[in-house]
């Protein structure tokens, strides 16, 4: 499969992706805003649209890699006919709401849409485990199948809603949003007893392997959430409120802040006093979920 792509958005992603085309031996042409950002990848055979009307025209396939959707609409609004019957694989991200609308957009046009979301950084792309989800008609994805290899082996298509790669993408970000900064407050902690992050690695480390790990990747929780079940004999929410108001007290005392975990703090309440004080933890969902 050598077939001529176009990569549109050469920031730190962008490039990556370009580069993995061109290592592929596919005929590759981009565009950037800032033509400047180009310079390593012509050096290596690609070529430079003058405009992003010529860059889309270039080639059947054309993936887009911009800051966000907006930027993304300003550039593709003015196209008229160099849309048409083009491929377009959307690796932006944004809010399902957005990829959603933008399939709505492009079947107006005739053009065909794949939206993906890399879960990864620049440095994965081209690896066989580098994971990218996609969604979007399945026959699009898998005559393309060959060619997103390119930047991924592992190609997740996630079925004909094209919002459900940023779906998961947002899943996975606000678990690791809601690690980091638990993992910055604890150095927080730490610091004020003059404790180093290097001497509490070890510990940090155990912790995450041999207890955050296993309790969040792990069948019996999925199944509680997906049964509402909640009974536990392990560690309940009474037991885990008070460890909230441990860590709040704590952090008052310490002069740190602990404004983050106010509002789990009081959902876990709220389910004490309605008498689910013996329920695990992952009860906190029932306040989360949609109704
Ligand atoms: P960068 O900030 O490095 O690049 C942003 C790109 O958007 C550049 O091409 C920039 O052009 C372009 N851009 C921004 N504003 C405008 C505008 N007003 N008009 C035209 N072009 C504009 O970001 P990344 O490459 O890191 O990220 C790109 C996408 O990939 C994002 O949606 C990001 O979430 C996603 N992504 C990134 C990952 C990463 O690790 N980097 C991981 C997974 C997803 P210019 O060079 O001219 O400024």
């Amino acid at each position: 499969d050598r077939t001529a792509v176009t990569v549109i958005g050469l920031g730190n992603m962008g490039v990556a992706l370009a580069e993995a085309f061109l290592k592929g031996g596919h005929p590759t042409t981009v565009w950037n805003r800032s033509a400047n950002k180009a310079d390593g990848l012509v050096a290596k055979g690609a070529a430079l649209a003058a405009t992003f009307a010529d860059a889309v025209a270039a080639s059947p396939v054309v993936i887009i890699c911009l800051s966000t959707y907006e930027v993304m609409h300003e550039q593709l609004s003015p196209l008229t006919d160099e849309l048409s019957g083009r491929v377009l694989v959307n690796l932006t991200s944004g809010t399902p709401d957005q990829a959603r609308n933008t399939a709505i957009w492009a079947a107006e046009r005739e053009v065909e849409y794949l939206d993906g979301a890399i879960m990864a950084v620049p440095q994965l792309i081209g690896l066989p485990e580098t994971l990218i989800f996609y969604g979007g008609s399945k026959t699009l994805f898998e005559a393309h199948a060959p060619l997103l290899r390119v930047f991924g082996g592992n190609a997740a298509y996630l079925g004909d809603d094209h919002g459900a790669p940023l779906l998961y993408d947002l899943a996975l970000l606000t678990m690791l949003y809601g690690s980091v900064y638990g993992y910055l407050h604890a150095h927080a902690f730490l610091s004020t007893a003059n404790i180093s992050p290097t001497a509490f690695l070890p510990f940090a480390t155990n912790w995450v392997n041999h207890v955050i790990a296993p309790s969040i990747t792990n069948p019996d929780s999925a199944r509680a959430l997906e049964e509402r079940n909640y009974a536990t004999d392990v560690s309940n929410l009474n037991t885990n409120k008070l460890g909230l108001e441990h860590i709040i007290r704590a952090s008052k005392e310490l002069d740190i802040p602990a404004e983050w975990l106010k509002p789990l703090h009081a959902i876990a309440a709220q389910q004490v006093a309605e008498g689910y004080g013996n329920d695990a933890f992952e009860r906190v969902f029932e306040a989360l979920r949609k109704s």
